[in-house]
């Protein structure tokens, strides 16, 4: 096996109601198996439209991954065209089959005829058993190409995939050494600037290969080689790793998969410490991340979104004449007030009250434009930051960040908590 296509089945798809995601996944993971994917293709639920599919697309590659229409319903037809496509028939899976009885004799529920039907698996096939949910899936290792059933909900079709259908690969590809990534997780730096710094490794680059990708208001890199096992790969990988911490090393915040809040979560964790926020621009949105974490409540204390000034008056004492009348955007620096809600002085009292009223060791504060209409004069993405620790003043930094309204909102949670990291 060498090359793979993805065959998504689903209405759904062509009606624009949902995103091909199982794509994207599988393609990063077939990647990651040294796998090329030539081709994604999405078919609503028809059958003769899918065997056109899956005609075409065997022409071309050596490995169809087949996702969607595996469900009881009668328009989920993938498991009976693909089988026939293949010249099999479907068949009773028993294994699968018990496990759907089971789930409703426990609940005392009667089982459809239906439901019969997510056992059926491909004759001739290995059955993919499903952890998360009823309908199994099937790999087939066929003449003209082998194939791979997957069902369409994402919480399904990851697990199985991960854990049987790699395994199933892995035993039919070519006899390459596997590959060994590292990623390295940076913050406070666009994905550009960090780029930029990388230049040369990314240009000159062979093996190890390293890719950096921006998502979620940060920058994460690859980096990748080939081994005959861990040791190796960490001997091959340790230089370019070493020169990556040289150059860029002040914004890596992780050398494993983990968001940035999690790592805040867990240096909080680890020093005992509580944070706390207050959150004017973002909305909450810094509050969403942390308690994105699981068990953040032992080192998030909670947040004041602050989003008018009469409540950054009331809740977080912001002197009324720093705040009003709402001056120009040159007063934000200035020494004397008013300065204006976006302004280094406000974010830093926010940051100093809120660590105060909420008893934590540390605050983060967040004010600005959030866009797409300027702020007191301020342009969209102007965004002043501040860290206090309780008792002591507080430092702020002012950030001039792009993108929409969301991706500034982002982008300012993360350059907070980068702030704090620090
Ligand atoms: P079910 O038993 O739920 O009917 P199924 O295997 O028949 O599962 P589909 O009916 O095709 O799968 O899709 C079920 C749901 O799975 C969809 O409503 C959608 O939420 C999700 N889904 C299906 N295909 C995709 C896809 N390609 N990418 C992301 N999500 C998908
Ligand atoms: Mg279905």
């Amino acid at each position: 096996l060498e090359s793979a296509e993805i065959i998504a089945v689903g209405t759904e798809l062509l009606l624009g109601q949902i995103a091909n995601t199982n794509a994207q996944y599988l393609s990063t993971e077939l990647a990651g198996l040294g796998l090329n994917v030539f081709r994604h293709t999405a078919v609503g639920d028809n059958p003769a439209r899918i065997r056109e599919a899956l005609e075409a697309a065997a022409e071309r590659a050596d490995l169809l991954i087949v996702t969607g229409g595996l469900g009881p319903t009668q328009d989920d037809v993938t498991r009976e065209v693909t089988a026939e496509f293949l010249g099999e028939t479907v068949e009773m899976d028993a294994a699968g089959l018990e496990k759907i009885e089971a789930f409703f004799r426990e609940r005392g529920l009667t089982m459809a005829e239906s439901n019969r039907r997510q056992a059926l698996t491909i004759r001739r096939s290995d059955t993919l058993p499903n952890d998360t949910g009823m309908a199994v899936g099937s790999a087939y290792a066929g003449e003209r190409c082998a194939l791979i059933l997957l069902p369409g909900p994402p919480r399904e079709l990851r697990p199985m995939f991960a854990r049987y259908a790699v395994p199933w690969l892995r035993q039919r590809l070519p006899d390459m050494q596997p590959l060994y990534s590292r990623m390295l997780r940076f913050a406070g730096i666009g994905e550009s600037s960090l780029e930029k710094q990388l230049l040369d490794l990314i240009e000159g680059q062979q093996d190890p290969t390293l890719a950096p990708y921006a998502k979620e208001g940060e920058v994460t890199v690859r980096v990748t080689t080939r081994a005959a096992n861990e040791q190796e790969a960490e001997e091959k990988l340790a230089p370019l790793l070493r020169e990556i911490r040289k150059r860029v090393g002040d914004h890596l915040y992780a050398e494993t998969d983990i968001p940035l809040e999690q790592a805040v979560a867990e240096l909080l964790l680890a020093r005992g410490e509580r944070l706390a926020a207050a959150e004017s621009c973002t909305g909450g949105k810094l509050s969403d991340l942390l308690t994105g974490v699981p068990g953040s409540s032992s080192v998030f204390a909670g947040s004041v979104v602050c989003y008018t000034n009469a409540v950054k008056q009331r809740l977080l004492q912001v002197p009324a004449d720093w705040l009003e009348p709402a001056p120009g955007p040159e007063q934000a620096d200035t020494a004397e007030p008013p300065y204006g809600a976006v302004s280094a002085r406000t974010a830093e009292r926010l940051a100093e009250q809120a660590a105060a009223l909420m008893e934590a060791d540390w605050a983060l504060a967040l004010t600005g434009a959030a866009g797409p209409d300027p702020a007191e004069g301020h342009p969209p993405g102007t965004v002043y930051i501040a860290l206090a620790r309780r008792g002591e003043r507080a430092s702020a930094q002012k950030l001039l960040l792009t993108g929409d309204r969301d991706m500034i909102k982002l982008k300012a949670c993360k350059h907070a908590l980068f702030f704090l990291w620090k």
